[in-house]
């Protein structure tokens, strides 16, 4: 019997894990994949558009070179922050539901089978292993992917990216420069205003120059082996364009069901579940969200920045303190 049990060994969960370990609260955090699973399957080349101060959890200094990780250096800091606070974890365990068995005690089952029992649960399950599927025909196939990984794999080739964010923005401009013909659709009339301000001008001008090339207002129709189908959204006009690969970076979503299956009741438009503002506990008394498990479809308004907060408050009110207040969440718009 736990104190405290954490589902999500990502940077929040972490964080959770360590306000626990502090308070001499005893905790476990079962984890589906390896340590921090979601950075891990983060592109290889990318860096992070935080500082490296503000993505620090447990008050452990991120010392690094310049002056914003990559994917690297945060795996390296997390997993050293994660064995500074001999901090009680689980890999490999994916949790199948939260049962709550009565005031003070919940069990919490994997998938493997194993009852683990708590007497208040945090989720902190993050967002990125579901991905938006468009539903289009020929998704599944092979050569489609929801994930953008590393670039050299791809080099002179035909990538077809779907989506016009920071994901798909920064995947065209990588894949670009290395030698990879790129086509950017995008049922939307431009890039994203929500894309890193510093990518725009980048982004533009490479479009300007027909280095990397765009098919706006258009809609995926269908995906073959080798070959993508769009309409125009204002012509109606469909038109196939070659593609050895798809990748479809149209986002990530909490997952809902399980959450449903934990006994969280969410928005049916948003998908936000009901919380506590300033405890972060939810309609089930006992059982916490944290990190950008709470965001909803809105998983840009929940970072590590702000997500990291949320642990210190519902330790706080775990463990009956006065409790540390959150800032406010900011648009980062
Ligand atoms: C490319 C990219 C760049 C980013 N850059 C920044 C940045 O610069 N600054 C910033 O603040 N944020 C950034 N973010 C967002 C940030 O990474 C996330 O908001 C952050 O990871 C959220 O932390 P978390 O602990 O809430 O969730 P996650 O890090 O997603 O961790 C959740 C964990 O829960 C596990 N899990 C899920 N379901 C289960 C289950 N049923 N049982 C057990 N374990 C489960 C997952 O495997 C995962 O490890 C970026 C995101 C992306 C995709």
């Amino acid at each position: 019997m736990y104190d405290v049990l954490i589902v999500g060994g990502g940077p929040c969960g972490l964080a959770a894990g360590i306000e626990a370990a502090k308070s001499g609260l005893s905790h476990l955090i079962l984890e589906k994949g390896s340590l921090t699973e979601s950075i891990r399957r983060y592109p290889k080349m990318m860096r992070f558009f935080s500082t490296a101060e503000n993505i620090e959890i447990g008050g452990i200094p991120f010392p690094i070179s310049g002056v914003k990780a990559n994917r690297n250096e945060a795996l390296q800091y997390y997993r050293k922050v994660a064995a500074y606070y001999k901090l009680n974890f689980k890999l490999f365990q994916e949790v199948q539901q939260v049962v709550k068995k009565n005031d003070n005690l919940f069990s919490v089952e994997t998938i493997s089978g194993t009852v683990y029992q708590a007497k208040k649960v945090i989720l902190a399950t993050g967002y990125f292993d579901r991905p938006r599927w468009l539903g289009v025909p020929g998704e599944d196939l092979a050569h489609v992917s929801h994930y953008y990984d590393e670039p050299f794999r791809y080099s002179f080739t035909n990538v077809v990216i779907i989506g016009a964010a920071n994901s798909a923005v920064e995947a065209a401009l990588e894949l670009y420069r290395h030698d990879v013909h790129v086509t950017v659709i995008h049922r939307g009339e431009d890039f994203k205003p929500t894309v890193k301000y510093w990518l725009i001008p980048d982004v533009k001008n490479r479009v300007k120059e027909g280095k990397i090339h765009t098919a706006f207002n258009a809609c995926l129709t269908r995906i073959e082996e080798g070959r993508v189908y769009v309409r125009n959204t204002q012509t109606g006009e469909e038109q196939g364009l070659p593609a050895d690969f798809v990748l479809i970076l149209t986002g990530y979503t909490p997952d809902a069901d399980f959450l449903r299956r934990c006994g969280l009741e969410l928005d049916p438009v948003t998908q936000i579940p009901a919380y506590d503002k300033t405890t972060f506990e939810s309609t089930v008394p006992g059982l916490y969200v944290c990190g950008t498990v709470m965001a909803g479809i809105y998983t840009e308004k929940v970072f590590i920045e702000n997500g990291r907060e949320h642990a210190q408050a519902i330790i706080d009110h775990i463990a009956g303190r006065e409790i540390h207040k959150v800032k406010e969440l900011i648009d980062r718009i």
